[in-house]
């Protein structure tokens, strides 16, 4: 039986003692009242420490440990262009599976048990997941200008969906409105509702992101132009929603989508300030992200926080 007794440990104000057993936590009560039956069992002093709940990291590309700190202050545009694209052309399926172990080693260490992925070779990334214990939804990515792999990841989602239903899932994860066609980002919509899987994407990370959209927005905003397509739902997960009007904000109410915020990312990359006040005015629910370690640094969610 192995039982974990962490004792005198901060909650909500108080001091208790947490007994956790066979990986399940059995009891709390007021502290120095628990005890463990086990000689083998593990006693750790928390009275210099609070629990808090685990952290669900709700935008991330695991595998960018890879590249980390690789290139400091450009924006958005040259940092995927000029460093970013031209390294993930040549990584094989072995790189992203040790940048993804690092990744997941690196978010478990700091509090993680659950996050959000959009990247290559997922299988790697989701078998990474799996050995290492972590919650996951791993994201089947779509970028028609980077990769034409439409067919192949709608086959790949249909056969392999049934893989994905415990502890790591799939999500439909259409990289952008600057890299997919509205096509594209239509037909991922269509999926994703047929399968019940979220749709992940980036979403107005920077001002005028319309200019770069691979389909002419007409004027649109990234959001107006994403509902426009109908392809805004319960199940949107939008990474970012930094350069968003009263009118969008109002759209992605309507929709209940979610909103992903990656202070440190928006930070790193000069992508611009977060109106959080405002997205919880329109009652948006607003989750937290690290995005990927290179445009970071790291993975702690603690200082997103
Ligand atoms: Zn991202």
């Amino acid at each position: 039986m192995s039982q974990i007794l962490i004792q005198s440990v901060l909650l909500d104000d108080e001091r208790v003692d947490i007994l956790i057993q066979e990986n399940i936590f059995q009891k709390i009560a007021k502290e120095k009242t628990l005890s463990v039956s086990d000689p083998n069992s593990v006693i750790i002093d928390g009275s210099h420490f609070a629990i808090v709940p685990a952290f669900y990291n709700t935008h991330t590309h695991a595998a960018m440990t890879f590249c980390r700190g690789l290139s400091d202050d450009v924006p958005l545009k040259i940092w995927l262009e000029k460093y970013i694209w031209p390294r993930e052309a040549s990584l094989t399926p072995e790189d992203v599976y040790i940048a993804s172990r690092y990744a997941i080693l690196e978010m478990i260490r700091s509090g993680t048990v659950f996050f959000a992925d959009m990247y290559w070779f997922r299988t790697e990334t989701a078998l990474a997941a799996r050995e290492l214990g972590i919650r996951a939804s791993i994201g089947v990515t779509f970028a028609d200008l980077l990769k034409k792999d439409f067919e192949e990841n709608c086959q790949f989602v249909e056969e392999n969906l049934a893989d994905y239903s415990g502890r790591v899932q799939l999500a439909i994860a259409p990289h952008a409105i600057y890299t997919n066609s509205a096509e594209t980002l239509k037909r991922c919509a269509e999926i994703s509702e047929r399968f019940h899987l979220p749709y992940h994407i980036h979403v107005a990370e920077t001002e005028h992101e319309e200019r770069g959209s691979v389909t002419p927005t007409q004027g649109l905003s990234p959001v107006e132009f994403l509902d426009s397509l109908g392809v805004l739902s319960e199940r949107t997960v939008a990474a970012h929603l930094v350069h968003v009007s009263e009118k969008d904000l109002q759209i992605l109410a309507k929709r209940k989508a979610t909103c992903a915020h990656n202070p440190c990312s928006n930070m790193k990359l000069s992508s611009g300030t977060f109106q959080m006040k405002r997205f919880l005015e329109h009652g948006i629910r607003v989750a937290l992200g690290t995005d990927g370690a290179a445009s970071n640094n790291n993975l702690d969610m603690r200082e997103e926080m």
